[in-house]
């Protein structure tokens, strides 16, 4: 019989921390969530409170935490760029104290442990699709550094910690995921296109709109993020997760207006800085490594995503989430 493990979540109270929770908890663990609150809310995660094997504490990973668990997923870091540019020396601090502290608890009682990096670290790439090994296109100074380089830091730090104190590593890059439980002004394009196709206002359409991203469905990823954890040591990754269908910007809007019935229509706005031109994940090696591909196609989670928001807004609108 499996045993009961204590997991710690980091960033458990925002949009992909609350359904890991959930999973870890489905699975019979103790959860012991981590959050500061900065884009997490106790809303999220208020479901799960009546359950025994499940406890929030309010922390900020950019101190020392002292708990006694078997696994670490650090999913704490704002990731939204409305919200990591908002204030990016605390978004710094967040990936590279926080991984140190993490990486040190994960030392210190012998925890296996997983970061959730990002398909940032290749920044505006040249390659495409982007597979494991490519090093990445990332401007160190710019607007969205904070965030690229933070996360590509951390990685260091976990390939170091593995190196010099033999670490159980897994680090995970993550592609564009979206799903229920995002914030209306989260800030992202997925819920921006939504919330503004439910309102029939203009759907903002940063640049030409032929930029591209490659969107995966929550659940998805979870799974995915779950099954890496469940490998053997030698696994260390990075690995990328993430669903390879790549859409322009204009198409997701396009395909928003068309599923949601709105009136809805385009507004062109200034593209921002380093804003990547295209991002598709090669997903061979969770293929070969965790057996792993996304099951949900965009038409079924944008579905699913436009209900939930249609949810909220008519039970109050973005105020009623605060
Ligand atoms: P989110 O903003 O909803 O969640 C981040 C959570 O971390 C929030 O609950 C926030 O309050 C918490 N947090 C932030 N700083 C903290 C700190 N210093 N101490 C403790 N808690 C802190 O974002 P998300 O989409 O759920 O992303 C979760 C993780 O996955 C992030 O690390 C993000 O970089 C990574 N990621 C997400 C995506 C995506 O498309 N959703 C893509 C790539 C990587
Ligand atoms: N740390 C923590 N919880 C622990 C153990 C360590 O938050 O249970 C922090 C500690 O504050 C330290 C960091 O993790 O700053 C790195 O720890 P490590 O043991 O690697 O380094 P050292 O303490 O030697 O600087
Ligand atoms: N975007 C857009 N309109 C919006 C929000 C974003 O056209 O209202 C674009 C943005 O410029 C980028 C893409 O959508 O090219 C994805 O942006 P998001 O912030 O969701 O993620 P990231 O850029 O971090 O991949």
């Amino acid at each position: 019989m499996q045993q009961t493990k204590r997991i710690l979540v980091t960033g458990g109270a925002g949009f992909l921390g609350s359904f890991l929770c959930e999973r870890l908890l489905q699975e019979k663990q103790e959860v012991i969530c981590v959050d500061n609150f900065f884009t997490g809310r106790k809303s999220n995660v208020s479901h799960l409170l009546e359950n025994k094997s499940f406890e929030i504490v309010r922390h900020d990973i950019t101190f020392p935490l002292y708990v006694e668990v078997d696994e670490i997923y650090n999913l704490a870091c704002p990731a939204s760029p409305v919200h990591y540019q908002f204030d990016p020396v605390q978004t710094t601090k967040t990936s590279v104290h926080g991984a140190i502290n993490m990486l040190g608890l994960a030392k210190r009682v012998g925890a296996k442990i997983l970061q959730a990096s990002t398909s940032e670290v290749y920044g505006d790439p040249e390659i495409h699709p982007q597979q494991e090994s490519y090093w990445g296109r990332v401007n160190p100074i710019g607007p969205r550094s904070c965030y690229d380089e933070g996360k590509r830091c951390a990685e260091t730090l976990f390939f170091d910690y593995w190196r010099q104190h033999r670490l159980q590593i897994k680090v995970a890059r993550i592609f564009n995921t979206y799903g229920p439980r995002m914030r209306p002004d989260d800030g992202r394009v997925i819920s921006n296109f939504i919330v503004q196709a439910l309102q029939n206002k203009p759907i903002t359409v940063y640049g030409s709109g032929q930029q591209t991203r490659s969107f995966c469905y929550v659940d998805d990823l979870i799974d995915g993020l779950v099954r890496l954890m469940g490998t053997k040591d030698e696994v260390t990754g990075p690995i990328n997760l993430g669903n390879p269908a790549e859409f322009t910007m204009l198409e997701l809007a396009n395909l928003v207006v068309e599923l949601t019935g709105s009136r809805s229509a385009i507004k062109y706005l200034p593209l921002p800085a380093d804003d990547p031109r295209q991002r598709q994940p090669d997903i061979g090696v969770a293929s070969r490594e965790l057996g792993w591909k996304p099951k949900v196609q965009l038409r079924a989670g944008l579905g699913k995503t436009i209900a939930y928001f249609e949810d909220l807004l008519s039970s109050g609108g973005s105020h009623a989430i605060a």
